[in-house]
């Protein structure tokens, strides 16, 4: 099977009612615990890579890897999405590369770092959605900036001082034809999103229930919505780790953001501290051993169980069969058509 729209599959979870989370990657092995992880709950599939992917990948290692993937992995329906695309360019140059989803993030200035303004976003927005949709082409845009930073792309701001305001949300989403919308409510990028369990005041779950009633048919995307569980950072630790107390998004916030319109999920975090507590884990106790497959085995185990842990959470589990793909072409008609 070849890759995928992302707009499909958001628009079956939406009938579905669960969320799909997106994965990052940057090598073979990331790429394959996500893959047998979703063969083993039977998901739909969302890997996404960075720009900071695409250059430790070269590009092309990316892609034919995901290539690899849609052809051991025949049954699963599988996007490769551009994660925080700076400009129409970066976008135009994963689309030529075979990425069947892009994000554009007009949020913040071409640098990464500077928010932008309401007009910039949509301009750069809009841009980006004629050059994907005429290719079928998914689109991710972001109103409000989030907080942190992560591979070099962020505000690295208070995650509350630029929420998104329900207002913009719709008027972005009017003008821009974006299918899929990133929304601020509270969320960082990293590992270090919380000094304590978040709350209420910190995590502003009443701002996206009233974005999703504003735009019920906009799918939702929650950004640095790792959960960064105790147990993950307590491995890393106890092998030499030096990991400071921190809190992600918990999964039950999630799952109220699903039954609100969130319909992709953002993961990491999650999935690094996976890898590295099980590289330790090796290197503390058998550091006698040097063949790198002998603690790449084990991280790569220990990723494919928090993807498919969040798989089943987020509720994307048993949905992989329950519809057929259509190709881009297809996709490019129907968005020439409406
Ligand atoms: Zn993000």
């Amino acid at each position: 099977m070849p890759l995928v729209s992302m707009r499909q599959l958001l628009d079956e979870a939406a009938k579905g009612g669960y969320g799909v989370g997106a994965f990052n990657v940057n090598n073979m092995e990331q790429i394959q615990a996500i893959m047998e992880a979703a063969r083993e709950t039977q998901s739909p599939v969302i890997v996404q890579a960075s720009r900071g992917a695409r250059s430790y990948s070269q590009d092309r290692f990316l892609y034919h890897l995901m290539l690899a993937a849609s052809e051991l992995y025949p049954e699963l329906p599988t996007v490769l999405h551009l994660d925080h695309g700076n400009s129409a360019a970066t976008c135009k140059s994963a689309i030529e590369l075979g990425f069947t989803s892009v994000m554009i993030d007009g949020s913040l200035l071409e640098d990464g770092k500077t928010p932008s303004s309401f007009e910039y976003n949509l301009k750069v927005t809009r841009e980006v959605v004629e050059m994907a949709h005429a290719r079928g082409v998914t689109v991710e845009g972001e109103i409000g900036v989030l907080g942190g930073i992560e591979d070099g792309h962020g505000a690295g701001g208070d995650a509350l001082a630029h929420l998104t305001d329900p207002d913009q949300a719709v008027e972005f989403v009017e003008k821009t034809g974006v299918d899929a919308l990133a929304i601020a409510i509270g969320t960082s990028h990293g590992a270090y999103k919380f000094s304590r369990k978040p709350t209420g005041e910190t995590l502003k779950m009443d701002r996206l229930i009233e974005i999703h009633k504003r735009l019920p048919k906009t799918h939702l995307v929650m950004h640095g919505s790792s959960s960064v569980p105790k147990e993950l950072q307590d491995i890393i630790n106890q092998y030499g780790g030096k990991l400071k107390p921190t809190w992600g998004v918990p999964v039950e916030e999630i799952q109220l953001g699903i039954r609100n319109g969130v319909r992709k999920i953002n993961v990491d975090t999650d999935n690094r501290l996976a890898i590295t507590g099980a590289i330790r884990k090796v290197f503390a106790e058998s550091p006698e051993k040097f063949d790198p497959r002998d603690y790449l085995k084990p991280a790569r185990e220990a990723m494919k169980r928090v993807v498919a842990e969040r798989m089943q959470q987020f509720g994307q589990a048993g949905h992989a069969g329950t519809y057929t793909p259509v190709s881009l072409e297809e996709m490019a008609r129907r968005y020439a058509q409406a």
